[in-house]
């Protein structure tokens, strides 16, 4: 994955604001905060997004996520933290590097606008989706 920017940090070919380390495992500030201490955890490992991630990894993942949002709320004083993960682009993923925002959250007034504007349930069949996603699992 020679021209992933995220390998690259990974590599260290590119610097960034490193947060958290380990053999598997990078985090390291945003460069474009939605908030103060946004950051990114990553898998050293190139994976195109969240649907190739083996599991193992996706654990190792988390547990840095969790880690790093217990600091945030700590010691930065957030109220409260997003994980988001884009996965495609339709999801809004820009790089294609398997990657999880930690966002820490001050103000639900800020920023960040996540917004669940429901469809009317009666369009949807929710028995048929559920047994079309249970039959893949
Ligand atoms: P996404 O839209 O989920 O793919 O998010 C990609 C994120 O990577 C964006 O929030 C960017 O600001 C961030 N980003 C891109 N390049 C860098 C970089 N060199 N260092 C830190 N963050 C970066
Ligand atoms: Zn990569």
């Amino acid at each position: 994955m020679d021209d992933c920017i995220f390998c690259k940090i990974a590599r260290g070919e590119i610097p960034c604001h490193k947060v958290y380390e380990d053999n598997d495992i990078l985090a390291f500030l945003d460069t474009n905060p939605v908030t103060r201490g946004h950051c990114l955890v990553i898998t050293k490992e190139h994976f195109q997004n969240l649907l190739y991630v083996p599991k193992d990894l996706l654990g190792k993942a988390m547990a840095a996520a969790q880690k790093i949002a217990q600091a945030e709320v700590a010691s930065l004083g957030a109220k409260g933290v997003n994980i988001l993960i884009n996965t495609n682009e339709v999801a809004g993923q820009t790089v294609m590097h398997f990657h999880i925002h930690v966002i820490p959250r001050y103000d639900s007034k800020d920023s960040l606008k996540i917004d669940f504007i429901p469809r009317q349930i009666s369009e949807l069949n929710l028995p048929a989706v559920a047994s079309l996603i249970k039959k893949d699992l």
